[in-house]
């Protein structure tokens, strides 16, 4: 192990939290100080756009309340310089390190114009605010974007009985990420459940003085709402790491084992980091999962703590699930850069189906619905083509 004295982790949410119980697990002995913008405990995001909207606050984060390090919660981190191994903070502070983890996750892409009415999902306050917009009698509720948290949302919004339009980009939504079988089928699926699915355009901006009453879209169209979520994606949490010279490119780039290109006392983890994933000839990929947050945070700290020279690859097959309108979305691997795609069990008719892809032959990701063992079957297939 190498002789750090000082790690400084900044970001504390999921990977953030791997990552300081990993420098533990590794038997670091030296100081770790947590610096995170949330004042929360770090908690589970999933929640947020499922049970929480329901009326289920447990957002609970097994491990989170093992935290016993300092820990500056409501911090922000604004700047980092590296020639002298600092952090600044937004109340003036400076806080030294020997090791730095990166771990700012990602935000919600802007939305256009602040009106009531008009919500993003990413924080416990997210959920809790649209939950009670949701509770108190929304009629018509659009949704920017028909990625895994519009869907989500879609969902919940049905149950209560309340009107939805999805507004999606795409020809279907998803497609890039599931494919365009499954997109196909999703949109299908969405539209049996009452939604309303408006593919191939975008909103161009909402409508209304005080509170929102409707959306623009590309094509000239006005579509009436008394409730809009944004969920058109995010941008990585990098603002701060700006003039440090770390190099910057959709998150921070790091090398295959999460160092920071060019750093060898920096390494990053979950959303906001971007790195060259072995298992698809060193494609630079950022993953926006849970399961990559929790597992790199602990890769990341503990190739901090080998050096670079005894630090492992990151080759974990990324794997992902959602529910939207009862149906169980699986994915694994990166279906996005395959070349082929093949339906090989079930059918889209009967609601119940996998997809294999493959790049150059290889098995590169799996898509299943409503398909658990398949789902396990081409996960083992894609991880015995060089992933773990
Ligand atoms: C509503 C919702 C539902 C989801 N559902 C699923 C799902 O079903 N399955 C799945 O696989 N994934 C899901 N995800 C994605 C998953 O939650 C994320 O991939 C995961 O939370 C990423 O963790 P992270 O620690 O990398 O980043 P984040 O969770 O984004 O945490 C980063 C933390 O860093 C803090 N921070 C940012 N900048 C600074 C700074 N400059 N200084 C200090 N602190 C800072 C932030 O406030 C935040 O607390 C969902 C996400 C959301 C929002």
């Amino acid at each position: 192990m190498r002789n750090l004295r000082r790690v400084v982790v900044v970001g504390a949410a999921l990977a953030g939290l791997r990552a300081v119980q990993s420098l533990r697990r590794e038997g670091f002995d030296g100081d770790i100080t947590l610096i995170g913008a949330e004042k929360h405990t770090p908690y589970n995001r999933p929640p947020l756009s499922k049970s929480v909207l329901r009326g289920d606050d447990d957002v609970s984060l097994p491990g989170a309340e093992e935290l016993d390090d300092h820990w500056l919660r409501g911090r922000q981190a604004v700047r980092l310089r590296t020639t002298d191994k600092t952090v600044l903070l937004d109340d003036g502070s400076e806080v030294g390190y020997d090791g730095l983890v990166i771990a700012t996750g990602a935000r919600p892409r802007s939305v256009p114009g602040p009106l009531d009415g008009m919500h993003t999902l990413r924080t416990i306050e997210d959920a809790l605010a649209l939950r009670a917009e949701l509770e108190s009698g929304a009629e018509h509720l659009v949704i920017i974007g028909g990625g895994f948290i519009g869907g989500e949302v879609a969902s919940t919004a049905r149950v209560l009985g309340v009107k939805v339009t999805v507004v999606d980009a795409g020809p279907y939504p998803m497609s890039r990420t599931l494919g365009t079988a499954t997109g196909q089928w999703l949109a299908a699926h969405h539209e049996r459940n009452g939604v309303e699915l408006i593919s191939g355009v975008r909103v161009s901006g909402v409508r209304g003085t005080k509170r929102v009453t409707g959306v623009t879209l590309t094509d000239g169209r006005n579509i009436p709402a008394d409730l809009v979520v944004a969920a058109a994606g995010v941008t990585p949490n990098t603002e701060w790491l700006e003039g440090s010279g770390l190099a910057l490119d959709d998150g921070l780039l790091c090398d295959a084992t999460l160092f920071a290109r060019g750093h060898d006392d920096i390494v990053a983890a979950g959303d906001v980091a971007r790195w060259p994933h072995e298992m698809y000839d060193g494609e630079l990929v950022r993953v926006e999962h849970w399961s990559n947050a929790n597992d790199q945070g602990g890769v990341a700290a503990k190739n901090l703590l080998a050096g670079r020279q005894d630090a492992r690859p990151y080759l974990e097959v990324p794997s992902f699930a959602t529910h939207v309108h009862g149906a169980r979305i699986q994915t694994a691997g990166l279906p996005h850069l395959a070349d082929e795609a093949q339906i090989v069990a079930g059918s889209l008719e009967e609601d119940r189906f996998a997809v294999a892809f493959t790049r150059r032959g290889v098995a590169t990701g799996a898509v299943a619905v409503n398909s658990p063992k398949d789902w396990i079957r081409l996960k083992r297939e894609i991880t015995a083509s060089g992933g773990r």
